[in-house]
């Protein structure tokens, strides 16, 4: 078989029909490196899956016979875009745009005059586009350590927020003629949001030190508010003293064992709830789900064994996890799995895949600077 015969077996239908037969498994996409491994599975969905438009699905497969999964993907794309209230519904565009024929560029571009010449038609459009608006992205760092977020608001909006920058862009280039447009803009919409003071953040900066702990002491017990420490001298030390006698630092000090994960945290009167926030934070960094970048300050503190299971509101039962996987998480180990579950193991957080598969880590490099990660690569 030679690259041609491959491509031209990945007809869309093809491969969705496999998908949705479970004869091909999202789970093995996704060990071949399919980057739309998801996509494909949702879209296996649309075609093969449970519909009130049986009718219209068939035909929709029958006229998107010859379509490669590039080009279902973008007729996908602007399906979305159909606003309720048009003169046809989303499953019967679906067979109009799927008899499309053309490079990808091509069914692109019909595809996006078709439904925007729909939109047009319908009453009320610009109230329903409102439901669009989005500020998108702002998550990932790029190569240069820098970060892009996209806004989507009604066009006259965004016009407005523009012109509303360009006289402060305007005196900032008349200041420094190095300074590009784009740069003056992004540089006056700074200003703008941050006020004069172009500050990022009023608060000082904690450090939170973490600290492995050392060979000569093993964890003991909870006494009160802080944990109790054996050496190997036979005798015993809190975990303040412990912090206090292997540092001379400020700021928070946040004891992990490389196995159990974390342990203490030291600095002050706080509350445990901020001290079991602060450590957990600092562990993980972000949300532990494979491929999720949601940091960990954004994040919620789940129970690893569910609360209502029996599961205790001590550090070694927690993680933080973001709101979504938090809510999807399979906290019943008897149900049916769903979305899998989170489970501390020797090391750090891991997910259990529904699938039965084996645990996996969130492999986000920004994980190497979390303090199971500094631990685990010391
Ligand atoms: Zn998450």
């Amino acid at each position: 078989m030679n690259t041609l015969d491959a491509l031209a077996a990945l007809r869309a239908m093809t491969v969705l029909e496999e998908l949705s037969s479970r004869a091909v498994t999202r789970a093995q996409l996704d060990a071949l490196g399919v980057r739309d491994a998801l996509l494909w599975e949702k879209l296996a969905f649309t075609y093969y899956g449970a519909t009130r438009y049986k009718k219209l699905q068939q035909a929709a497969r029958e006229a998107a016979s010859e379509l490669s999964l590039d080009a279902v993907i973008v007729i996908e794309k602007h399906l979305r875009s159909l606003l309720r209230g048009a003169s046809v519904t989303v499953e019967e565009l679906r067979v109009q745009l799927c008899g499309l024929r053309g490079t990808v560029a091509e069914i692109d571009r019909a595809a996006a005059t078709q439904v925007r010449d729909l939109n047009r038609t319908v009453k009320d459009a610009a109230s329903k586009a409102y439901g669009k608006r989005a500020l998108r992205g702002g998550k990932n760092t790029d190569g240069h350590g820098m970060r892009t977020f996209t806004v989507t608001r009604p066009e006259r909006e965004i016009a407005a927020m523009l012109s509303h920058l360009t006289p402060t862009a305007s005196a900032l280039r008349a200041a420094d003629k190095g300074l590009s447009h784009e740069q003056a803009m992004a540089d006056a919409l700074y200003s703008h949001i941050m006020g004069s003071t172009g500050e990022a953040t009023n608060q000082p900066l904690a450090p939170h030190v973490v600290m492995a702990v050392p060979d000569y002491a093993k964890v003991l017990r909870r006494e009160g508010d802080d944990t109790v420490f054996g050496l190997t001298d036979g005798t015993t030390i809190t975990g303040a003293e412990l912090v206090a006698h292997e540092m001379a630092t400020h700021g928070f000090v946040g004891i992990y064992d490389p196995v159990e994960g974390p342990v203490d945290l030291y600095r002050n009167q706080r509350s445990a709830t901020f001290k079991q926030r602060m450590l957990l934070a600092a562990e993980t960094i972000l949300c532990p789900v494979p491929g999720c970048t949601t940091a960990a300050d954004f994040c919620q503190v789940h129970h690893l064994e569910a609360w209502k299971e029996g599961g205790e509101t001590n550090i070694k039962n927690m993680s933080m996890a973001c709101k979504v996987h938090n809510a999807r998480n399979d906290d019943d180990p008897d149900a049916p799995p769903r979305h899998g579950r989170l489970e501390r193991h020797p090391g750090g957080v891991l997910h259990h895949p529904p699938d039965g598969g084996p645990p996996r880590a969130n492999i986000h490099p920004i994980r190497k600077l979390s303090a199971m990660g500094l631990l685990n690569n010391a």
